[in-house]
C-alpha cells in the first residue's frame, strides 16, 4: 500500500520542482557591450534586409505568416555573421522569476502525429497560470527578425511566433506570445526585417496556438539540424497540414551542441534554482 501510495507521490513531487518559482540572474552587461549600440536601428536594419525577398501566406485556419525566402536567408546569415564582432547573449525572461522544462507539453498535452516536443517551454507563474501583469519576453541576442505569425484565435500550433535570426547565424523562435487582448497595455510583435539589440522587446508571455496555459516556447534552429529536420516525414507531414513555416527546424536550447552559447545563460538559471 505504502509503495503504491510512493508510486503516485513520485511524478507528483517532480511536477511540483519543475513549477518551482527560480530568481533570474542579471546579465546587466549586455547592452553596454553591443557592439551595434551606436548604429541606428533603421539604417541597420536597412542594410542588413535591402533586396531580400519576403513572402507573405495565410495558413488554413487564417493565421497571417510573413518570412523571408530561403535564399534571402542565406544572404542575410552571410551579412549579419560577416561583421565579425562580438555577440553578447541574455537570457529571454532577464527580468523575472521563472521556471524551465524541457517536456512541458508532455506533461498535460497528447501532441498530434506523434510530434516530438523540441524546444524549452519557460513559464513563470506556477501552474503556468496567466500571469498578474504582462511578462516581457526580450531578445536574448542581437538579429533580424524573418518571421513573424499573427494568429486567428481559433488558429493552432505556435500561436504569435517571431524568428529571429540571431548574429550568430542561429535562428531563435518564440512562440504562444500574447495577443492583443489579453492585457490592457498595447502588444506589438516586432515586424519582419526589424534589427533587434539583444535585450530588445520581442512581446509577452502568452498562450496562443496549441496551449491553453502561460508559457513561452522557445527553440534555437542550425541551419544542418534544420536541413535534417526537412527531410524527415513525419515534419513534412506537419509542415503541409499546419502550413508552418519551412523556416521551423526545432533544436532544444538546452543542448549546448546544437544551440550553442544560448543554452550556457540557460542553464544559469537553472543552476540558480538549486
Ligand atoms: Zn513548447
Amino acid at each position: 500500500m505504502i509503495r503504491r501510495i510512493q508510486n503516485i507521490l513520485k511524478p507528483l513531487t517532480l511536477s511540483l520542482a519543475l513549477l518551482t518559482p527560480i530568481k533570474a540572474p542579471q546579465y546587466s552587461e549586455r547592452l553596454a557591450h553591443d557592439v551595434f549600440q551606436n548604429e541606428p536601428v533603421e539604417v541597420l536594419s536597412r542594410h542588413l534586409t535591402s533586396g531580400l525577398v519576403s513572402i507573405t501566406k495565410k495558413n488554413f485556419r487564417g493565421g497571417i505568416i510573413k518570412e523571408y525566402d530561403k535564399s534571402s536567408l542565406k544572404v542575410l546569415k552571410e551579412r549579419l555573421t560577416k561583421r565579425n564582432m562580438m555577440v553578447v547573449y541574455c537570457s529571454p525572461l532577464a527580468d523575472c522569476r521563472c521556471a524551465y522544462t524541457e517536456n512541458f507539453g508532455h506533461f498535460f498535452a497528447k501532441r498530434p502525429l506523434g510530434r516530438p516536443h523540441l524546444g524549452l517551454d519557460i513559464f513563470v507563474t506556477p501552474y503556468a497560470l496567466k500571469p498578474k501583469k504582462p511578462v516581457k519576453v526580450v531578445a536574448p541576442i542581437g538579429g533580424v527578425v524573418i518571421m513573424e505569425k499573427h494568429a486567428r484565435q481559433v488558429d493552432n500550433l505556435i500561436g504569435n511566433s517571431i524568428i529571429i535570426m540571431g548574429r550568430d547565424g542561429r535562428r531563435y523562435a518564440f512562440e504562444h506570445l500574447a495577443k492583443a487582448s489579453d492585457y490592457n497595455e498595447s502588444i506589438k510583435l516586432p515586424k519582419l526585417g526589424d534589427y533587434l539589440n539583444a535585450g530588445d522587446a520581442i512581446g509577452y508571455i502568452g498562450h496562443t496556438g496549441e496551449t491553453t496555459l502561460w508559457h513561452l516556447h522557445l527553440s534555437v534552429m542550425t541551419d544542418e539540424m534544420l536541413e535534417k529536420q526537412l527531410k524527415s516525414k513525419t515534419w513534412q507531414k506537419i509542415a503541409s497540414e499546419s502550413q508552418y513555416s519551412t523556416l521551423c527546424g526545432q533544436v532544444n536550447p538546452l543542448s549546448e551542441k546544437d544551440a550553442g552559447p544560448i543554452a550556457k545563460v540557460l542553464h544559469a538559471h537553472i543552476k540558480d534554482r538549486h
